[in-house]
């Protein structure tokens, strides 16, 4: 990154980001010395908070910037109204300025959020200054160009912002009689809140976690993170197949954003859901597993020149043949597939043998992959002299 006389400061950008979470920790704290809040505008305070984030994550990150499923147009008014109120920019330049962050991935002049350049920046200082690395270009979105909802929103930003944060929350607590919990809570605390939680998947998820399926950026996969971004902790698989609707792609992961994707699509709402095939997952854990047992294999070989670590070598050595075999031969029974669809319509049975054959090589893999897991915690042991 070149040292440069700092660019000018976004002041919008900046009075809002930096303004509303002063004015949260001395207005309501005041306010409650002096009144109570009511249940409902807490309880209220936490689904709104929910609303804004799935409308950044379902809507403005994989509905518009990755296209990792459709979405009726009601779902995409419903969560385009959800992302404005959480005042992240339109989603044009939203999605945009993250396809961007994808393609050059901590490159620290283009990545608009570089998580090169620290916690700060990629948290919340790109946006309070005007970046060479965060000028808006389409050239990228001709499809959010085209959107007719995308281009409402854009051209009409500032009052949804109003609508959305100002109208709603006076309108809840008018309607709850609790007038200052609206403001205060739905409005002002849940912003601010909303704002960091989602602000973390730029920063923390590119700096805190593991990295399972992929070292070649920072990204990592944190369940703690998960929980609180709504699923989106899980950033490193996002990272490596960012087409995939899934960010928790196991279905134990706390993912809300998919269940919610899901649901949608089961009553026909959302369509399309692109899913990364099992196998192809299972090869870059596991090509992974290999990569950090060879890194093992050389620091115990440097730090203990006398021990005896062939075996172990030939473990991993025979595992990586079994490894190439399964590759092959997947790689095989595939083109074979091609062939018989080419021919003909496959009958019904001799699609479902195919089926089973496929699934009998993922099981393959995913039984290595344990193998691998094991062998890697006894490589951390010591090894006996
Ligand atoms: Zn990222
Ligand atoms: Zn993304």
């Amino acid at each position: 990154m070149s040292q440069h006389p700092k660019p000018p400061v976004n002041w919008l950008a900046a009075i809002v980001l930096l303004s509303t979470p002063i004015a949260a920790l001395i207005a309501i704290p005041w306010y409650a010395m002096n009144h109570d809040f009511s249940t409902s505008a807490w309880v209220l305070m936490v689904v709104y908070l929910y609303m804004n984030g799935l409308g950044i994550t379902a809507g403005y990150h994989r509905l518009w910037a990755h296209k990792a499923y459709d979405a009726h147009w009601s779902v995409q008014i419903v969560l385009m109204l959800w992302g404005t109120a959480a005042i992240q920019n339109s989603i044009l330049n939203w999605a945009s300025g993250h396809r961007v962050h994808h393609r050059f991935v901590d490159d620290v002049d283009k990545d608009p959020y570089s998580a090169k350049r620290g916690f700060w920046f990629s948290h919340i200082g790109w946006m309070l200054r005007d970046y060479p690395s965060g000028q808006l270009d389409y050239s990228n979105s001709p499809d959010l160009l085209k959107n007719k909802i995308v281009m409402f929103q854009h051209k009409y930003y500032l009052p949804l912002v109003l609508l959305m944060n100002i109208a709603v929350p006076m309108l809840v607590g008018y309607a709850i009689g609790d007038f200052w919990g609206g403001v205060l809570l739905v409005g002002l605390l849940r912003l601010v809140l909303s704002h960091h939680f989602t602000f973390f998947i730029n920063s923390l998820a590119h700096m805190w976690g593991n990295r399972p399926y992929t070292d070649e950026n920072t990204a990592r996969d944190n369940f703690w993170l998960a929980l609180l971004t709504y699923g989106e902790g899980y950033h490193n698989f996002h990272h490596i197949f960012q087409y995939d609707y899934r960010n928790g792609v196991k279905w134990w992961q706390f993912d809300p954003t998919k269940w919610l994707i899901f649901a949608l699509s089961c009553v026909g709402l959302t369509r399309n859901l692109k899913r990364i095939p099992n196998f192809t997952i299972r090869k870059a854990q596991l090509m992974m597993q290999f990569k950090r047992a060879q890194e093992q294999l050389e620091q115990k070989q440097r730090l203990l020149p006398n021990v005896d670590i062939e075996a172990l070598k030939q473990r991993i050595a025979q595992e990586y043949d079994a490894f190439v075999l399964t590759m092959n031969e997947w790689g095989k029974l595939k083109e074979e597939w091609y062939n018989e669809k080419k021919e003909a319509v496959m009958q019904k049975w001799e699609d479902a043998a195919f089926k089973t054959r496929f699934n009998e090589i993922e099981y393959r893999l995913k039984m290595q992959s344990k193998r691998m897991q094991l062998l890697m915690q006894q490589m951390v042991q010591p090894i006996p002299a």
